[in-house]
């Protein structure tokens, strides 16, 4: 059996494991081929493939990014797209300065809980590794230094996961506007970690499927680190029944998810090769 990793996160976002270092981990762990899903962001791209070009593990485009869907913040991932291609590059632009804008509100807020920390001290954290996307965990980083708060998990729930006192939703696109700013650059969408969504009122994961497989949608990420054996065969029908690509990833992040390896999750994962082939051919024929 072969098997791939399609979920991702590197320095340039909030992972700590760089680029090449991601591929340097693919090929330990076998995979064939493997996708890079940074936030917002497509720069690590580059370096990616050239990393997999030399170790022999293909690696394909990808990112994440936030939609709105009944006042509900959910994640899409985008492969296969061309990250060069100047439409998507000015979409990505316009949610980055979003994300700047929710991330002073958040000092904000901090700073109105009394706590002492700055943007700049966030901003050096995920400099560090030459990130160029500032999230949420290098405010849990930051805050743990400085002890706001004893571990990461509490930096969430206390402060910046929804319903925490800091929290500020991001800049979130429709799903339409997500598909069609892959879409024009040549890419497809993918439903990211079903199990995390938190659903509008009276929303079924039967109404979301159908609701964005009209706005275009491709894919659902059936595979997943905390998805259960019995999560992800009820995953798996959904995606037949939607006639729906079904994609995994671990959602690897390196030292600000410890507890998540690449390829195998929690320990028990594993995602088939013919979830990467699948991507790759919805890609040739659309
Ligand atoms: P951001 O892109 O700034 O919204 O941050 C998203 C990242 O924060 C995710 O990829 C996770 O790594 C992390 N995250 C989000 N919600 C939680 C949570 N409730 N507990 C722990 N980590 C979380
Ligand atoms: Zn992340």
């Amino acid at each position: 059996m072969q098997y791939c990793d399609l979920q991702m996160h590197s320095t340039h976002s909030d992972g700590t494991d760089t680029p090449r270092r991601l591929v340097e981990l693919a090929k330990e762990t076998g995979l064939t081929s493997m996708a890079l899903t940074d936030h917002d962001t497509t720069t690590g791209l580059t370096e990616a493939r050239q990393a997999g070009e030399q170790l022999g593990v293909q690696v394909i485009s990808g990112v994440e990014i936030t939609c709105e869907y009944g006042g509900k913040s959910m994640d899409m991932l985008g492969y296969c797209f061309d990250s060069g291609a100047d439409e998507l590059q000015e979409k990505l632009a316009t949610i980055q300065e979003g994300r700047r804008e929710r991330n002073l509100e958040i000092i904000d807020k901090l700073r109105a809980l009394g706590h002492d920390i700055s943007y700049e001290e966030v901003v050096a954290e995920a400099d560090k590794a030459d990130g160029k996307i500032v999230g949420r965990p290098h405010f849990a980083t930051v805050m743990i230094r400085k002890g706001i708060v004893q571990e990461r998990q509490e930096a969430f729930d206390v402060y910046l996961a929804e319903g925490g006192a800091a929290y500020v939703p991001k800049l979130a696109v429709s799903p339409e506007e997500c598909v069609d700013m892959l879409r024009s650059a040549g890419g497809l969408a993918v439903l990211a970690h079903p199990k995390l969504i938190r659903f509008p009122k009276d929303k079924t994961i039967v109404d979301l499927l159908r609701d964005l497989k009209s706005a275009g949608l491709a894919g659902i990420e059936c595979y997943y680190s905390l998805h259960s054996e019995e999560e992800t065969a009820n995953y798996l029908a959904l995606a037949k029944d939607f006639d729906l690509l079904v994609t995994g990833g671990s959602d690897y992040h390196g030292g600000n998810k410890p507890e998540i390896k690449v390829g195998t999750g929690m320990g028990n994962l594993r995602i088939p090769q013919q979830c990467a082939e699948a991507l790759l051919a919805y890609q040739s024929v659309s």
